[in-house]
């Protein structure tokens, strides 16, 4: 068993993060956990503390955090994120200075584009990287920042007069500050946080995109790879509400009959359960492209994400109405699972931003559809 295959199955750390899902965060003595095992150097290249673990099996270890806690699977899928994009795209010395830090998880990370006027579209960004003597002043502020609160690096696009840029932000900078954002219904526990730069200063060498280039090249990088990691997070639940729901059917028996010996119980299941292994294929599919840098890797998160999120509505949605009011109570696990499905929907790159511009790329003549 791996260090991380032992976290996974630790009944501490399974109540632990069940707890703070509750409360709404996450302990130090968790993260110090997870990063002893392991869990935030999976990305980070060997010679710099990590593991090294290729998408493909990595999505595996995102669909099992996922169903143990959306809250730490979020915090985990931006920090690959900023893993990603400065193994990609930082300088050697960005480098040297960030990922040993990253892979051990002493240094959390944030990611932070979305902006109080909306997180969908980006042709406008609000904030503003001004050219200076040795770098660039930064101003505006950023919304929904998962791990925002404490992270001590913190990845921002902003509009520069030459285009969109993309900077390391250190979390101990001058101007930098964060309040914790408004608490949400369901990933209660990711640290979020509100940002706002007013006056502060980031190094040229921080720099991780040519001006013009940090939304189409870093950030659609990042985003890529989220799409991903969130497809099989959705996966992940998906299959808990179903396993959950099917324990349900099986033992729940308000008549004579089981609610398993349904025929419609029967059918609903065996649908969902499709549906899921699809979305599950998906993921795989598109992990497989991100490994071997498929020039279509893009539209392959895409369409894991679109497909694998659409499973974990289905499934979550299942679960619940097969729970009847149990269901509904505070405490079910469904209410939880269906909760999170909404969010999955919703974060790096919502459903029908996705649809939109996947219908957008199938229109054009020359796009390959994948099955010719
Ligand atoms: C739990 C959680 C974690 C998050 N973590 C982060 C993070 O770490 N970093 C970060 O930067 N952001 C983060 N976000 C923000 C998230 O990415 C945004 O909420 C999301 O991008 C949607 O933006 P919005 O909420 O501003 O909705 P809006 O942009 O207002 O969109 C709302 C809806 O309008 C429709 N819509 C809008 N624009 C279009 C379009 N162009 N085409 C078609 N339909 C459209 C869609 O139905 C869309 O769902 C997080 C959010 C949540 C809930």
């Amino acid at each position: 068993m791996s260090p991380v295959d032992e976290l996974l199955a630790c009944g501490e750390l399974r109540a632990q993060l069940a707890k703070a899902e509750d409360v709404g965060v996450i302990p130090d003595e968790v993260y110090r956990k997870c990063g002893r095992h392991g869990l935030f150097g999976l990305a980070v290249p060997a010679k710099y503390g990590g593991t090294t673990r290729p998408l493909s099996e990595r999505v595996r270890v995102h669909e099992a955090v996922a169903r143990l806690s959306a809250s730490l699977h979020s915090v985990l899928v931006v920090h690959e994120m900023v893993v990603h994009a400065i193994a990609r795209f930082g300088r050697p010395e960005v480098q040297t200075r960030w990922l040993p830090a990253l892979a051990t998880g002493d240094a959390p990370a944030a990611f932070a584009l979305t902006e109080p006027t909306g997180g969908s579209t980006f042709d406008a960004l609000g904030t503003t990287a001004t050219p200076a003597a040795g770098g660039f002043v930064l101003t505006g502020s950023k919304r929904w920042a998962s791990s925002g609160l404490r992270a001590r690096v913190v990845l921002v696009v902003a509009a520069t007069p030459g285009g969109p840029v993309a900077l390391l932000v250190d979390g101990d900078s001058t101007g930098l500050t964060r309040r914790p954002a408004e608490p949400l219904a369901a990933f209660r526990a990711t640290s979020m946080a509100d940002l706002r730069f007013h006056e502060c200063v980031v190094a040229k060498g921080n720099q991780l995109s040519a001006t013009g280039f940090g939304l189409h090249r870093v950030a659609t990088g990042c985003l890529t790879l989220g799409r991903i990691l969130v497809a099989a997070g959705a996966c992940g639940i998906a299959a808990a509400a179903l396993e959950t729901a099917v324990d349900h059917v099986r033992t729940r028996k308000p008549a004579a009959k089981a609610l398993a010996d349904h025929e419609i119980v029967r059918a609903a299941i065996a649908k969902e359960h499709v549906d899921v292994r699809a979305g599950v294929a998906l993921t795989s599919a598109a992990a497989a492209a991100f490994d071997a840098d498929e020039p279509d890797v893009v539209r392959e998160a895409m369409i894991a994400k679109l497909g694998a999120t659409a499973a974990a509505r289905g499934a979550t949605s299942t679960a619940l109405r097969l729970y009847g009011a149990s269901g509904m109570t505070q405490a079910a696990p469904v209410r939880r699972y269906a909760a999170e499905a909404q969010v999955y929907d919703l974060i790096e790159g919502g459903t029908d931003v996705l649809l939109s511009a996947l219908g957008g790329d199938l229109v054009r003549a020359e796009v390959s559809w994948g099955w010719r």
